[in-house]
């Protein structure tokens, strides 16, 4: 099922993002937890592409396994910024023949050792190249692209990032999934923004549910996102307590999600991060509001 179908239903809708193993030593226990997050029947599961520790290679492995087995529509996420475009074709092909309809196109975080190298002869140097790409390789995939609501760290301003995010709209972009926030101003305000700047398509929000201290500070890293007052006095208060701050922290996550609910969003895409317990517990707490 392609996610823009979804996406255009009047129902409200949860579903959860998952990374690929690092190595074949954990591909096993990655895709038990994969599973478990599958026979939770979410709108859709999303898989990374050599991103929160996972690599490139298990991205398909793990998203055929969940449609194959568990019918859950799949979301393959891939990358272009360091890749040739053989490569990048390579992989639309594998995509498109396995049976996934979703994509979603990314430029990828540029490495450490090629930031300051000339990137003038590189085949992708944003994302609208891979979109662009899918569009003439594969023009029947649904594709999605990464929006910022506290603007992408390498923008010079918000108009700049608005200006580029409807570029990638216009060549292709079926929808649009944010990045983490953690306060839910910040997505009403940016929307409001991206709407005047003429981009219609779906924007699905994204939660992060932060279950342990540590993860906060990197998701700030990754992000940059702002930790609203409210959000620091309860890791202050939990943060050592790791079955307290899980709870308080699934609790916040739901509580955002309602907030979007309740105020004009019906998808929310949940950053669940291989934790089949997290993901359980966030649709238990909106069962009601789900069915
Ligand atoms: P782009 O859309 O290319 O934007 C990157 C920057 O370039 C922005 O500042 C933008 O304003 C600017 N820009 C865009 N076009 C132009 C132009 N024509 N001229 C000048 N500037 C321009 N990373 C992974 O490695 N794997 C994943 O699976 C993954 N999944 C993600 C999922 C989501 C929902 C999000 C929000 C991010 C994800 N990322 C992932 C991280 C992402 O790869 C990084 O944030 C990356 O730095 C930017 O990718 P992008 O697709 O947003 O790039």
């Amino acid at each position: 099922m392609k996610i823009i179908d979804l996406l255009t239903k009047e129902k409200f809708t949860l579903s959860f993002e998952v990374f690929p193993p690092k190595t074949e030593g954990n591909f096993e226990s990655v895709k038990r937890a994969t599973e478990e997050i599958a026979k939770l029947s979410p709108a859709f599961m999303s898989v990374t592409y050599g991103a929160g520790g996972g690599t490139s290679k298990y991205t398909l492995d793990i998203a055929k396994n969940i449609l194959k087995e568990y019918g859950v529509p799949t979301l393959a996420h891939l990358t272009c910024v360091s890749s040739t475009r053989q490569t990048v074709k390579e992989k639309i092909l594998e995509i498109k023949n396995s049976g996934i309809k979703n994509v979603m196109a990314l430029r990828g975080d540029i490495p450490k050792e090629l930031e300051n190298a000339d990137r003038s002869n590189w085949d992708y140097k944003h994302a609208i190249d891979l979109v662009k790409e899918l569009k003439e390789t594969a023009p029947d995939l649904c594709i999605g692209g990464a929006c910022y609501p506290e603007i992408h760290p390498e923008s010079a301003n918000q108009n700049d990032d608005i200006k580029y995010l409807k570029e990638k709209v216009d060549a292709g972009c079926d929808f649009l999934t944010t990045q983490m926030f953690f306060d839910n101003n910040l997505l009403y305000n940016y929307l409001y923004k991206i709407r005047e700047a003429g981009i219609t398509v779906p924007v699905m929000p994204g939660i992060m549910p932060i279950t342990n201290a540590k993860q906060v500070a990197r998701a700030i890293n990754l992000s940059g996102s702002f930790m609203p007052q409210r959000f620091k006095a309860l890791v202050d208060k939990f943060g050592e307590s790791p079955s307290a701050m899980k709870q308080a922290g699934i609790i916040y996550a739901t509580d955002q999600i309602i907030d979007l609910f309740a105020n004009g969003i019906k998808n929310v895409h949940v950053y669940s991060m291989n934790n089949p317990d997290v993901a359980e517990k966030i649709l238990s707490n909106l069962s009601s509001i789900l069915n």
